[in-house]
């Protein structure tokens, strides 16, 4: 069993009592945390391998709620445009051509750029979704998978059987980090029947479900129109909501009863900043939803509409977004931020007895953040710099289920190299 001590840290746990722990030594058995200790003071073992950590910041790794990871391939392929056209247009087209090998590489590319700014976990809603799941197994990431449903699609019932297959089979795979569900894609591409079977698919398969949820305006007056319901109340009515755990992407334009019953069924929300601002899909009333006792995470979005899967800068952009909306400097304050990209985000997915703390018994799921830098000193709070000063490049190591995939900077399951590569070769097919 691989041991690890990473000494000397400063221990930001996310933990109940929001504990900060200065000069700590983090000890790290197979792939859970088992202890955090004052320095010099963790019993000795043999075998342990020992990392110095000293002028060093860790934190829970950082959970992407929602995500297309995939959808770097698109990075810069389609910008300044409205939802709707921007998908019909620009964006579908696009992913009609993909092969599974494409969305392989597009997912290691993404998985790259992740673990490189602290991120261990992401959720995932996307074509070729084996891909994505090898993707995770071979690179030691954790990530929670499911492959995307679109009920217009002439094969639409052929597609769900087999991501109900999927998840079944790939449920835990690469040792636990792999967790599966359906992602029916959003209310207004799915019929109510062909929800019926997922929700029956989810119940057979034990898995949750990724959705979509009144992401723009549109498509709100489009289902008061034809279902005289919100899309929330719609999917409550169909007893989608009931199915544990629900992970509904973006909840921006609901209402004060949709929020209640987000809410009280303990649906999951990724909220997604950086991807609403940029489509201009309006701001999810976060504050309400957090007064309510919901449960909120935080996500990226695909790298099409954000562009890019930086956890720290859309803890920043969650934190910033509410002040000004609410004309409120008091809204979403520092720690509010940094815990909907850790534990909020373990809890909308249903993963939180394993990740999202720095505790005992937790999965060894670390970032390790140089904090020895200009644009982080003085330390007068640990928490407020991670959320309003530090940047993705400042993480340097990270751990996954108590491995390390990366290094002082250097990935250890990643060929960037030939990433870029293969991704430039199939570009040239792709568009
Ligand atoms: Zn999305």
């Amino acid at each position: 069993m691989e041991s690890w001590l990473i000494k000397n840290v400063t221990v930001v746990t996310m933990d109940d009592e929001r504990h900060v722990v200065p000069n700590a030594d983090l000890v790290i058995e197979g792939a859970s945390i088992s202890g955090i200790w004052p320095t010099g003071r963790a019993p000795a073992a043999q075998g342990r391998q020992t990392l110095d950590a000293t002028g060093m910041v860790a934190i829970p790794g950082l959970i992407n709620a929602h995500t297309h990871c995939a959808m770097t391939l698109l990075r810069g392929y389609a910008d300044d445009m409205p939802l709707m056209p921007w998908l019909k247009e620009r964006i579908w087209p696009f992913e009609m051509k993909l092969r599974e090998e494409d969305v392989y590489w597009g997912t290691l590319l993404g998985i790259a750029e992740m673990i490189r700014a602290g991120v261990t976990c992401f959720n995932d809603m996307y074509h070729h979704f084996e891909a994505t799941a090898r993707a995770v197994v071979d690179t030691g990431m954790r990530a929670v998978v499911s492959g995307v449903l679109l009920g217009f699609l002439p094969n639409a019932d052929e597609l769900l059987d087999v991501a109900i297959a999927f998840a079944e089979q790939w449920k835990d795979k690469g040792d636990g980090r792999l967790v599966t569900m359906l992602g029916p894609h959003a209310p207004y591409t799915v019929a109510d029947k062909f929800l019926a079977r997922v929700i029956e698919g989810a119940r057979a398969a034990q898995v949750g479900i990724h959705i979509h949820v009144s992401e723009t305006r549109g498509e709100v007056e489009d289902s008061l129109r034809d279902f005289s319901k919100t899309p929330v109340a719609r999917l409550a009515q169909l007893g989608l909501l009931d199915v544990q755990p629900v992970l509904a992407a973006h909840c921006v334009h609901i209402t004060d009863d949709d929020i209640a019953i987000l809410a009280a069924k303990r649906v999951g929300i990724s909220h997604c900043p950086g991807s609403n601002m940029k489509l201009s899909s309006g701001v999810a009333p976060v504050p309400k939803l957090l007064d309510a006792g919901a449960v909120v995470g935080l996500g990226t979005d695909g790298a099409a509409s954000n562009n890019n899967l930086d956890m720290l800068e859309e803890v920043r952009l969650a934190a910033l977004l509410h002040k000004l909306e609410g004309k409120d400097p008091t809204l979403v304050p520092a720690y509010q931020a940094l815990e909907m990209a850790t534990r909020g985000s373990a809890r909308a997915l249903g993963i939180d007895d394993r990740v999202g703390q720095i505790k005992p018994g937790m999965k060894a799921d670390i970032a390790l953040l140089d904090f020895q830098q200009p644009h982080l000193f003085p330390r007068h709070d640990v928490v407020s710099h991670l959320v309003y000063a530090a940047r993705a490049g400042d993480v340097r190591t990270v751990f996954i289920n108590g491995r390390p995939v990366m290094r002082d900077g250097a990935l250890l399951s990643l060929d960037e190299r030939e990433i870029y590569r293969q991704v430039g070769e199939r570009l040239t097919r792709l568009i």
